[in-house]
């Protein structure tokens, strides 16, 4: 066998899961070699004919080795920062008086319709990096602060464009049922300019690899997202959904039972009903414990019984101006463990092949297995259970892409 890079003396962190959805065994002295960007060989260094045949061999020194990390929900692309606004709700003034004086949603949408697009690609790269820095090799990128078809467009353009210029991948998201625009103020309206005008053309450009929607009383309701995602399915485009953050409205059941949802992400709200749903349709749970500490939230997601159903647990940075203006994937497996009580190992499997499933690249990544591609995260750490314990130590040794680094 003849590789093109061999990281030897490795501590294995495969994210394979084995029986009761346990992850296998740690393989010390492991090795992970890669041919043409694809995991060629991966287990104990011994296996491997000596000599080793490659054209790189680099002595990780003991070093835990995982996948790379996936950031399987983020509103990475946006323009400006709404740190006045949060300074002025913490000063005691009214949300009314902040709405009133263009904050909200409403002044990333100005800002984002206002940006150019080589503007916004140079604000997002700085939140990417970040998230690189803590071992992300894969990020979802969502549209849904442009609200009209040339804006929405304009942002899943630069989503793609950091997919093919900082040593990521991106996958894209459809998020136009976010909000209302300001301009609108008929819902029902809204939504069928998301069917008729933004999905289409969006699609029609090859920007959408899924739809999303935002499921809530300040966004929609259950029928008006059905519509925007009958309207996904005929173009054969899966979906996902933002669901039960802050009330219980079933749309997190939709999706799962009508449309088979990659994933429902927040679900503070969940109900039984709704976990049940999950766990029939294999819809993966995305927790997002940021925007949960960043509003101050007290009503957490139904983790036992999410957990006793057997749903996969996904965990993300739900980076975004908003409600969790966090660029650390390890600090949300952190925050996973502390607030929501996940254990370190799913944490770390939240964020590898969970994460993988939630945006249906499990096939491709997630764990460190044979004909997968060699994106690797290279550890100074012991144990797994440290990248989610250390709070503002980042950890990362070094980050592989697709083979390279
Ligand atoms: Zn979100």
């Amino acid at each position: 066998m003849s590789f093109d890079t061999v990281w030897t003396n490795g501590r294995l962190w495969t994210g394979r899961v084995g029986k009761m959805g346990i992850p296998d065994q740690i393989v010390d002295r492991g090795c992970v070699a890669c041919t043409a960007g694809k995991i060629s060989f991966v287990g104990r260094s011994e296996v491997l004919p000596t000599p080793i045949d490659a054209k790189r061999i680099i002595d990780v020194e003991g070093r835990l080795v995982t996948p790379g990390l996936i950031d399987c929900h983020t509103h990475v692309v946006y323009a400006g920062h709404r740190a006045d606004e949060w300074r002025m709700r913490l000063e005691g003034c009214p949300y009314q008086q902040i709405a009133r004086s263009g904050g909200g949603i409403a002044s990333t949408v100005r800002k984002v319709r206002q940006a150019s697009e080589e503007e916004l690609f140079i604000q997002s790269a700085r939140r990417l990096e970040a998230l690189k820095a803590d071992g992300v090799t894969t990020v979802e990128i969502k549209s849904g602060y442009g609200l009209d078809a040339e804006n929405e467009a304009k942002m899943l353009r630069v989503a793609r464009r950091l997919g093919q210029q900082c040593d990521v991948s991106v996958s894209t998201t459809f998020l136009g049922a976010h909000a209302v625009p300001p301009e609108c103020s008929d819902k029902d309206a809204y939504i069928d300019d998301v069917i008729t005008r933004q999905l289409p053309r969006i699609h029609g450009e090859g920007l959408i690899d899924s739809v999303d929607a935002f499921v809530e009383g300040i966004g929609f309701s259950v029928d008006q997202v059905r519509r925007v995602f009958d309207a996904a399915k005929r173009l054969g485009i899966p979906v996902k959904v933002h669901a039960e953050q802050m009330s219980l409205l079933g749309g997190a059941q939709m999706a799962a039972s009508e449309f088979h949802a990659l994933s429902a992400d927040h679900l503070e709200y969940l109900d039984d009903e709704g976990v049940s749903a999950l766990a029939r349709a294999g819809t993966v749970a995305v927790l997002l414990p940021g925007a949960f500490y960043f509003l101050k939230e007290t009503q957490k997601p139904p983790v036992d019984d999410l957990r006793r159903a057997g749903v996969p647990l996904a965990v993300a940075t739900d980076c975004n101006p908003g409600s969790s203006p966090m660029s650390s994937l390890l600090l949300a497996m952190n925050m996973a463990c502390t607030l929501f009580g996940l254990t370190p190992d799913e944490a770390l499997l939240g964020v590898t092949i969970h994460a993988a499933r939630a945006l249906r690249l499990d096939h491709e990544i997630g764990s460190l297995e044979i004909g997968k591609r060699c994106d690797l995260a290279i550890w100074d750490v012991e144990t797994p259970a440290e990248l989610a314990y250390h709070l503002g130590v980042r950890p990362l040794f070094r980050r592989v892409w697709r083979g390279n680094g």
